[in-house]
């Protein structure tokens, strides 16, 4: 029997994900924290009471999307990228370092990007997904490095769409359908960006296609450039489409 290059090949990545997954998952010999462990793409940083399965779990999350954001948002490489991570009964550690890291806390945050290859996880049981959003912002820097929070709607729906993490519209209630504006959907301490990140990504995705989103980063959220129609049109007829994603 012949085995095809694509066998061959989707064989070989499951050999180096498994080699990365037993790195992390093996205790060395009377480890203290932090415990520090290298694994290809990916470095972890452990902090007191964050257990190996912890970082197995974020490590198979993000071995699993890496590589399809990467391709998607069209960036051949990455640095290596280190995921510090603390435990929940070390929040206030956590919180701290986020207050020396970039000079403010955002209370009830559990993840950020301090720097172009470092992410910062307080770990609950969404992290793995989480950490994908994450990643996704750093792929995103890489792609245009200004885009931070810069428009901060563009920024975290690139993470929730490349996350794929969402509600479903007919989930939302009628209020919620409606378009709350580029002002609102900026706004820190919202839920709106995140609400609609997914949804607005899907939509230039679909109606434009792949090579319009990438502009659209490109040009930091400028619609009439990237997409040669006005804000208003452009809230208008993202509206519609969650309105028709909804059923309603
Ligand atoms: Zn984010």
């Amino acid at each position: 029997m012949r085995t095809s290059p694509l066998t061959l090949l989707a064989f070989a990545l499951l050999l180096v994900n498994c080699r990365d997954d037993t790195v992390i998952r093996q205790p060395t010999e009377n480890e203290t924290y932090p415990i520090v462990i290298t694994a290809g793409a990916f470095r972890y940083v452990l902090h007191d009471d964050v257990t190996r399965e912890q970082a197995a779990h974020i490590g198979d999350s993000l071995l699993s999307n890496y590589e399809r954001i990467m391709r998607h948002l069209r960036v051949g490489t990455m640095p290596q990228v280190t995921i510090s991570l603390w435990a929940p009964g070390h929040s206030n550690d956590f919180y701290a370092e986020m207050e020396s890291r970039i000079g403010q806390v955002y209370r009830g945050a559990t993840g950020y990007t301090p720097t172009n290859s470092e992410m910062c996880l307080l770990w609950n049981p969404s992290t793995p997904k989480s950490a994908v959003h994450e990643y996704a912002h750093l792929v995103s820097i890489a792609l245009k490095p200004d885009i931070g929070n810069n428009p901060r709607w563009l920024w975290e729906a690139i993470a929730q769409y490349e996350s794929r993490t969402y509600e479903r519209p007919a989930d939302w209630t009628p209020d919620q359908r409606a378009f709350p504006g580029f002002a609102a959907l900026n706004q820190y301490n919202s839920v709106l960006p995140y609400r609609w990140g997914y949804t607005i990504c899907a939509f230039i995705i679909d109606r434009w296609g792949d090579d319009a989103y990438i502009s659209t980063i490109n040009a930091n959220g400028n619609i009439p450039s990237a997409l040669g129609i006005t804000e208003e049109e452009f809230g208008t007829l993202t509206e519609e489409y969650v309105k028709s994603m909804a059923g309603s």
